[in-house]
């Protein structure tokens, strides 16, 4: 559902989560900024993501590596020769195109049985790096430039996703390093620091969180495809042989963590990859549905001692353990979990979003409501004082002194309380609080519930402790 996606990225800059960057220069193609809701709110699922997987699990630590690493981490962990995609261009339209992405667009016009022969197609050319295969069937199914409708393409090339940029002195041409294109690197490289200083015994885990950046060719979709994102990684180094439980302990622990956050688990599923790298044993996909589809939020891949090993053989440097437990020295195997945090944050806003009609006795209504869960909700509490004076602006503030060392809450006290209660729905807070003259007499303040949007009395004491409990939960 297109509509609903295009109201989802209007909502999110109309109310301060997503813009696009630079926006008064006409943006940068693939980068976005968050804004004051949207920080918060990435911040609140970074923040859960790192509890769940550091302070949760005795035996991961988290670690936070730089951006810049040696260019020979890129030759061995395969990026430098393999980290591309094929393209092409259209010669009139001069627009340059992913092939599979291409290929793929084109197989959805077809019915069902001639679109599957085509995807197969396609992935026995990828597969077999048959450049000049895919050129030839984009060919034979005359596959049109979206744009210009034309068919006249160039030859399909290989097209690298990493940033380069110089370190130090620029005519020194052994400075050309890179923008990481994955956060991963960061955590094997530092395997041994992390195990000997932290005294790891197997199995454990590594986590991070941090910027990677692809030149991502085709870029569209808002902050679903970025050329500059986040990723929250976890590298969980198991004996050989235990790989198999492993995995599929981590395929499960991540979808409870998903499921956590209240969704509709028909929402989610699994998606086995095709085609496994060489080196992998296992890799499987989390897939949520979007409005524009299924698509991936997580990998979960079985990496055996693939990089580790490549590792040591560019580095020269022993990448080993010792099990005391069977007395043995061994490169040990990785179970990843891998998560976009831009592709959550898109994913928590699109399961949050609700345009609910509230026409009630012929009189037409309605709002837009973020079901954000509380403990993800940028803002915890609005506080209101009903009116600007007798008092109740001063009552209010002071539960705001009260609150805020705990909990992001939000003031005000202008226009009428129904407009205020509609403002914190479509930024998600899922509680308001009102302050009236009542309040002077009994200590007792109105809550208001942004779900339900039911109204009742409470004391003013127990307000923080509601609130807190619900963000707990
Ligand atoms: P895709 O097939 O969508 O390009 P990928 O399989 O290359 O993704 P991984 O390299 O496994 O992705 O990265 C792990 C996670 O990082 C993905 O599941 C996704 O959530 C996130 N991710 C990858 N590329 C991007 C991007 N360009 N923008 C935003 N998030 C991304």
């Amino acid at each position: 559902d297109q509509n609903k996606f295009q109201a989802i990225i209007s909502h999110c800059k109309e109310y301060g989560f997503v813009f696009q960057s630079s926006e008064i220069y006409d943006g940068l193609s693939a980068v976005y900024d968050y804004g004051q809701n949207g920080a918060q709110l990435k911040k609140n699922i970074r923040d859960y993501w790192w509890k769940s997987m550091t302070q949760m699990h005795d035996n991961i630590v988290g670690i936070d590596a730089a951006i810049f690493m040696h260019p020979t981490t890129w030759k061995a962990s395969g990026h430098v020769d393999g980290f591309s995609d094929p393209m092409i261009d259209n010669k009139d339209s001069k627009k340059r195109y992913r092939v599979d992405h291409l290929i793929e667009a084109h197989a959805e016009t077809l019915d069902a049985a001639a679109g599957e022969e085509l995807i197969a197609k396609m992935n026995a050319l990828l597969a077999a790096d048959d450049l000049a295969g895919l050129k030839a069937l984009i060919e034979a199914y005359k596959i049109k430039c979206a744009v210009s409708g034309t068919v006249n393409w160039t030859d399909v090339r290989q097209f690298n996703l990493m940033f380069s940029t110089q370190l130090g002195s620029v005519t020194d041409e052994a400075s050309e390093i890179y923008l990481r294109p994955e956060t991963a690197q960061g955590i094997f490289v530092n395997f041994l620091n992390v195990q000997k200083t932290g005294r790891m015994k197997i199995p454990f885990g590594i986590a991070q969180i941090g910027k990677a950046f692809r030149n991502e060719i085709v870029a569209r979709q808002f902050i679903f495809r970025m050329r500059e994102f986040e990723q929250m990684e976890m590298q969980f180094f198991v004996r050989p042989g235990t790989q198999k439980e492993w995995f599929q302990y981590w395929k499960e622990e991540r979808m409870k963590w998903h499921l956590s956050l209240g969704a509709d688990p028909a929402k989610y599923k699994f998606h086995e990859h095709e085609k496994l790298a060489f080196y992998a044993d296992a890799a499987e996909d989390i897939e949520f549905e979007f409005p524009i589809g299924f698509k991936e939020v997580e990998g979960i891949h079985s990496r055996t001692d693939h990089d580790l090993g490549r590792h040591q053989e560019f580095s020269k440097k022993k990448m080993q353990y010792f099990d005391t437990e069977i007395n043995q020295n061994y490169i040990p195997y990785v179970i990843e979990t891998s998560i976009g945090l831009d592709r959550m944050f898109l994913l928590t806003v699109c399961n949050a979003y609700e345009e609910e009609d509230l026409t009630k006795d012929g009189k037409e209504d309605s709002r837009v409501v973020m079901r954000f869960p509380a403990k993800l909700a940028p803002t915890k509490l609005a506080i209101f004082p009903l009116t600007k004076k007798d008092g109740l602006p001063e009552i209010a503030k002071e539960l705001m002194d009260i609150c805020k060392p705990h909990f992001h809450t939000f003031y005000e006290e202008k226009d009428a309380i129904g407009k205020r209660y509609r403002r914190q729905d479509a930024i998600g807070t899922p509680f308001c609080v009102t302050i009236d003259h009542q309040t002077k007499e009994d200590n007792t303040v109105t809550i208001r519930y942004r779900d339900s949007m039911e109204q009742e009395r409470i004391p003013l004491d127990k307000v923080k402790e509601l609130v807190l409990n619900k963000i707990n939960e």
